[in-house]
C-alpha cells in the first residue's frame, strides 16, 4: 500500500486529499482530510502514518484505523485524526471499486429514496462566508440560491463577540435575519451558522434570541468546540435546536456531548471525526439519546 497526498488550491483555502494505492494494478482511492489553513500539518501527518500500513490489506479498514490511531503511540489531535480519516475513507473507495460497488451499498444500503439538501449563501464562493454581514449582499445571495431550486440554506452573520452581546449588534442581528426571511418566505430553512464565534453562552443567547422570532431550523456551534458545559446551558435555554460537531473528533467527545445533553443535532464531519467507521459509531450514539445526525 502507498498513500501519498494532493494539495489543491481552493481560494481562500487547500483542499487536501489522499491517494492510496495498492498493489494490484489500477486498484486505487481517494479520500479527503481537507483541514482548513493547516495544509502542511496535515499531509505531514498522512506522511508520518502511511507506514503503519505498509504491506497491510486494505480491505481491513477496522483494523487500519485502530492501528493508526493506536500504533501511532501519541493521541491524534484534529490534525492526525483528518490524516486518518483521509486514508479511512480512501480504503472505503478502494473496497467498494474491488467490489464494483457503491460504498454506500456496503454500509447498509439506503435508507431514503430522497435526502433534503442545503447550500451554503453564495453557492460555493467562499467570500459569501464573510461578506453577507449586511442587509444588501445577504439578502441578494439568498434569492439567488432560492431562485435555483434549493429550499434550505446557510448563512454566517453573527459578529465575533467577547463575553458580552453589544445591543446594536444584537438588534443589527434581528435587522438581517427578519430581513432574510422576508427574502426567502416561510418554505425555505435558515440555518444560522455561529462559527463559535460567542464567547459566553450568555453572548451566544442574546443573539439566539434576537434569530428566534423569524424561526431558524437550527443555530450552528453557538459556541466554540469543546465547551460542553456552556453549550448545554445554552440548550437548555435556547429557543432555537442547537448543532454542534463538526470540529470534533473521536468518540471520547461527542460522548461530553451526549451525555451532558448539550446538543439537539450533531455533525460529526467524515475528513475529520475517524472516517466513515467513525461516523457510524456516532451516528448510533446520537440515536440512542434521541439526538439528531446532519
Ligand atoms: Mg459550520
Amino acid at each position: 500500500m502507498a498513500i501519498t497526498t494532493r494539495v489543491v488550491n481552493a481560494d481562500m483555502r487547500n483542499w487536501v486529499f489522499v491517494r492510496v494505492e495498492t498493489d494490484q494494478p489500477g486498484l486505487y482511492g481517494w479520500g479527503e482530510a481537507t483541514l482548513e489553513w493547516k495544509t502542511q500539518a496535515v499531509v505531514g501527518a498522512v506522511n508520518d502514518l502511511a507506514p503503519l500500513l505498509v504491506g497491510r490489506d486494505p480491505r481491513d479498514i477496522e483494523q487500519a484505523v485502530r492501528i493508526l490511531k493506536k500504533h501511532s503511540f501519541w493521541r491524534l489531535g484534529v490534525i492526525g485524526m483528518s490524516a486518518v480519516s483521509g486514508i479511512e475513507l480512501a480504503l472505503w473507495d478502494i473496497f467498494g471499486k474491488w467490489l464494483d460497488q457503491p460504498v454506500w451499498r456496503l454500509l447498509g444500503g439506503k435508507v431514503r429514496d430522497r435526502v433534503k439538501v442545503y447550500t451554503h449563501l453564495g453557492l460555493g464562493d467562499m467570500r459569501a462566508v464573510y461578506e453577507t454581514l449586511e442587509t444588501e449582499p445577504l439578502v441578494r445571495r439568498a434569492s439567488e440560491v432560492v431562485a435555483t431550486g434549493y429550499r434550505a440554506l446557510k448563512a454566517v452573520f453573527i459578529p465575533y463577540s467577547h463575553y458580552h452581546a453589544p445591543l446594536v449588534e444584537v438588534d443589527k442581528v434581528g435587522r438581517l435575519m427578519e430581513a432574510l426571511r422576508k427574502t426567502v418566505g416561510p418554505e425555505v430553512e435558515i440555518m444560522v451558522d455561529f462559527h463559535g464565534r460567542p464567547a459566553s453562552a450568555s453572548t451566544a443567547l442574546a443573539y439566539i434570541d434576537a434569530l428566534a422570532p423569524y424561526r431558524p431550523m437550527f443555530v450552528e456551534e453557538p459556541l466554540p468546540p469543546g465547551e460542553t458545559g456552556a453549550l448545554a446551558q445554552l440548550v437548555a435555554k435556547s429557543r432555537v435546536p442547537i448543532a454542534t460537531g463538526e470540529r470534533l473528533i473521536d468518540r471520547p467527545e461527542f460522548d461530553d456531548l451526549f451525555r451532558a445533553r448539550a446538543v439537539d443535532i450533531v455533525q460529526p464531519d467524515i475528513c475529520h471525526c475517524g472516517g466513515l467507521l467513525e461516523a457510524r459509531k456516532i451516528a448510533a450514539m446520537a440515536e440512542a439519546v434521541s439526538v439528531g445526525v446532519a
